[in-house]
């Protein structure tokens, strides 16, 4: 039997020079073709916060959408977005990063945390550590705790993981269920 890692190897397909020149695009979609998969990568993505009292998912804009409620569920609490700047409709926080060129801007709604809540922040994939970084800092910005992320993808050489914990907590977690 083929562990989790050999079987998402199998299924992640990667895209050269996509959407630009040199990035090896990891391309996600083939997994949510495949049901159990997709059952077995919301397990592992959840297990190590199992019992860690978290009080709360946040997933990020857009990929972070698509399994970040079912680990929600899994852990039995609610599930919060965040998304580009703009598109929140109601009271937001926000937080700007930087890109490669340039700035992004991303926001949470203020009403959704309180202080003291035990957030688990999820997204397809590390790269930098810029996006889930930005989403560390909305969670503190309304006075939660980052437990740890949760991602299915890590690009290691980009050191996403030494900058999460930076922003965050040497004791923080940071889950990836598989590396480049
Ligand atoms: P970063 O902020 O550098 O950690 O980049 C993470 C965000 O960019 C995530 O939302 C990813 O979905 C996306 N991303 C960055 N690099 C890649 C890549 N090589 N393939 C797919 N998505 C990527």
């Amino acid at each position: 039997m083929p562990t989790l890692e050999e079987r998402l190897r199998k299924t992640i397909r990667i895209i050269p020079d996509f959407p630009k020149p040199g990035i090896q695009f990891k391309d996600i979609t083939p997994i949510l073709l495949d049901p159990v998969l997709v059952r077995d990568c919301v397990e592992a993505l959840a297990e190590p916060f199992q019992n860690k009292q978290v009080t709360h998912v946040v997933g990020i804009e857009s990929r972070g959408f698509l399994l970040g409620p079912m680990i929600a569920q899994k852990l039995q609490v609610p599930f919060v977005i965040v998304r580009k700047e703009g598109k929140l409709p109601y009271k937001t926080v926000s937080v700007s990063y930087q890109l490669e060129y340039g700035y992004a801007t991303i926001e949470m709604h203020s009403d959704v945390l309180k202080a003291m809540d035990r957030v688990l922040i999820h997204d397809d994939l590390v790269a930098l550590g810029g996006t889930a970084g930005a989403a560390a800092q909305l969670v503190q910005q309304l006075g939660g705790e980052v437990v740890g992320f949760a991602f299915i993808i890590e690009l290691v050489h980009l050191k996403g993981r030494q900058k999460l914990h930076e922003i965050t907590s040497e004791n923080t977690i940071v889950h990836s269920l598989i590396q480049y």
